[in-house]
């Protein structure tokens, strides 16, 4: 027995076809799961050139060997594809039950191709796979479409879909599932050119472990090192809101579309006033740590918003972002986005970039629809996320992003377009943190603050190795490895909160107890396939004919120094070009940011050098 189901469901949609394929072993060892498996089928199933939006670009969702097991905070869920924000490969990682039900319908992985022509969602079942009318639900918001299923296919029903953002094809439009989202580099808008509106998993059961015995006591163990662990208490009791004190303290809050480190008010948005708001917890399957915070704002202009959120980023994109700085409109805003379907953080990031070009007179009267969008103007940015997600007006040209909204505008408004590859930066100044800097040009998903997270930047410490965040170089070793212990992590989807205690020893033997593959215990092997993972990505980008031009940031970091940000005042990326030369030898590419031919050789990864010899 194992904790691997080893079958793959395939839905070719256009064909309106279901087929159940087993996983083989030697893919199984050689990628463990989750991400390593959803870029594995990506890269060999995608020609280069795909139109993201067209049939023919696939989405894959992964879980991890542990998903529905009682190991705590396993069963989150990725989302894999190309991206139509960047045409770079994409990963977005959602949580709630939806990862645990379908590997108790039976399945490690969904991959999901063509284009239905009509609306449909997928309803599954254990044996049972099925594509169902959906016109009914289109044009709905995602709570709508989904206390629908459930109360059409009744209690326990895991639903994960799209709200009218996804169905117009905003170009940042998510998977929500619970109220968690798979969020970033449009993995709903692909779901939407497929007219998908949702999956629906109604199974439940249980996983059963390759020794039982021992697993339940690993279970057990790793429980107790939780219950006691201050961090999952934190996390508990505020979610990631902490961190914008610390981020305002550091300098590293974002303000401004990334003009300035503070703004006079923030301080309402600290973790003890959320706290004030918080109604109860909400979590993710198998979670103990359950860092959701639902908030509720009783009066006031906001009166009656609610969600579960935001968090850090969230907080972010609706206040240091657009210049505001009232804790009901970021619920109202989090919530919003939430129901229409978009990621909040390339939508507070459009937000703020079209406040910038407002005050610097580079929209129109016409292109404004009578909107005022001074810095913090609520309302008028409220307005604007409900067009955006319609494609209505100013709305349309921001619903494709900042990258191509600028392109379209012409102006000088790139000049202001916060990105890398065409995915909109996140709530961390990299100015501030030069390591985030690195990591954001580097990704292979543009700029995401999950591709690799250099917390001993973030928060100090000398672990690998102290750094001055501040320093011009030195890091790229440190980059390169937070890069591929995130790929490693994502192959059992560690949630990067639920994780309080997890040593990577622990992790090794939950995972061996689980699926009984003795390699997946070694430390080493995890870590060369997490390096196989950002590898293969990386050369997904390179068929599609990126190289380091393209590892690149805004002019605005490489230029303009950081304003108005307590220790980080005046600091500026000077010498990014050193960074990625040091990235790329810790990785073993060549200096054009392509995978050396020794470097696949390594990683056992031979049969790409016809993608890349062209390149060397
Ligand atoms: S820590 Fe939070 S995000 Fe992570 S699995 Fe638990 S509830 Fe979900």
């Amino acid at each position: 027995m194992s904790t691997c189901t080893e079958r793959l469901l395939r839905v070719d949609l256009t064909a309106g076809r279901t087929m159940v394929e087993e996983i083989p072993a030697e893919v199984r060892r050689f990628f463990i799961g989750g991400r390593g498996l959803g870029i594995k089928y990506l890269y060999d199933e995608l020609k280069p050139g795909t139109d993201p939006l067209g049939p023919a670009n696939k989405l894959v969702f992964t879980t991890g060997v542990l998903a529905g097991t009682a190991a705590h905070g396993f069963s989150r869920w990725i989302v894999m594809t190309k991206s139509p924000a960047g045409g770079t490969v994409t990963r977005a990682v959602g949580g709630g039950g939806f990862g645990a039900h379908l590997k108790f319908a039976g399945y490690d992985l969904l991959i999901v191709e063509g284009e239905a022509p009509r609306p449909v969602y997928l309803y599954l079942e254990k044996e049972r796979a099925e594509l169902l009318p959906a016109d009914d639900l289109w044009g709905l918001d995602t709570a709508e479409t989904q206390s629908r299923l459930v109360a059409r296919h009744g209690h326990g029903t895991q639903v994960a879909c799209i709200g009218p953002a996804g169905e117009k094809l905003v170009r940042y439009a998510i998977i929500i599932a619970g109220r968690r989202s798979a969020s970033r580099g449009g993995v709903g808008t692909v779901m939407g050119s497929k007219k998908l509106k949702a999956v629906v998993v109604k199974a439940s059961g249980q996983l059963e472990a390759s020794q039982p015995e021992r697993f339940r006591q690993l279970a057990k163990e790793q429980a107790e090192i939780l219950r006691q662990h201050p961090r999952r208490r934190q996390l508990h009791q505020h979610g990631t809101i902490f961190m914008v004190e610390t981020a305002l303290k550091m300098g590293w809050f974002p303000v401004k579309n990334f003009r300035e480190g503070s703004l006079p008010g923030l301080e309402a948005l600290l973790a003890t006033e959320y706290a004030k708001l918080k109604v109860k917890n909400g979590g993710c399957y198998g979670c103990m740590t359950r860092c959701g915070q639902v908030h509720f704002v009783p009066d006031g202009r906001w009166a009656g918003a609610t969600n579960e959120g935001p968090e850090y980023e969230s907080i972010w994109a609706f206040s240091g972002q657009v210049g505001a700085t009232d804790i009901g409109f970021t619920i109202a805003a989090d919530a919003l986005c939430d129901a229409l379907g978009l990621d909040t953080i390339s939508t507070g990031n459009c937000l703020g970039f079209a406040c910038e070009l407002y005050e610097r007179g580079l929209l129109s009267p016409q292109e404004l629809d009578g909107l005022d969008l001074s810095w913090g103007n609520c309302e008028a940015l409220l307005a604007l996320i409900k067009k955006i997600a319609v494609r209505e007006g100013l709305g349309d040209l921001l619903a494709n992003g900042v990258q191509r909204a600028a392109e379209a505008m012409g102006r000088g408004a790139d000049r202001y377009a916060m990105h890398c590859k065409g995915l909109e930066l996140p709530a961390y100044e990299p100015r501030a943190v030069k390591g985030y800097g690195l990591s954001y040009a580097t990704s292979n998903i543009g700029g995401s603050h999950m591709y690799g997270r250099p917390r001993h930047e973030l928060y100090g410490g000398n672990d690998p190795r102290p750094i001055d965040r501040f320093a011009d170089t030195g890091r790229g070793d440190l980059i390169a490895l937070v890069q591929l212990q995130q790929a490693g992590d994502e192959t059992a989807i560690v949630c990067n909160f639920g994780n309080s205690g997890l040593t990577p020893e622990l992790l090794g033997q939950l995972l061996v107890a689980a699926s009984g593959i003795e390699e997946f215990g070694d430390v080493r092997y995890r870590e060369l396939v997490g390096e196989r993972i950002v590898c293969l990505e990386r050369a997904f980008n390179v068929r599609e004919g990126m190289d380091r031009n393209d590892d690149t940031l805004p002019a605005r970091m490489l230029t303009e120094p950081l304003a108005n940000a307590g220790p980080a005042t005046g600091q500026v990326i000077r010498k990014l070009d050193v960074m990625l030369d040091e990235y790329y030898d810790a990785l073993g590419y060549t200096r054009a940011g392509i995978p050396g031919e020794a470097k696949i050789k390594e990683l056992g990864l031979d049969w790409l050098a016809p993608d890349l010899a062209k390149r060397w």
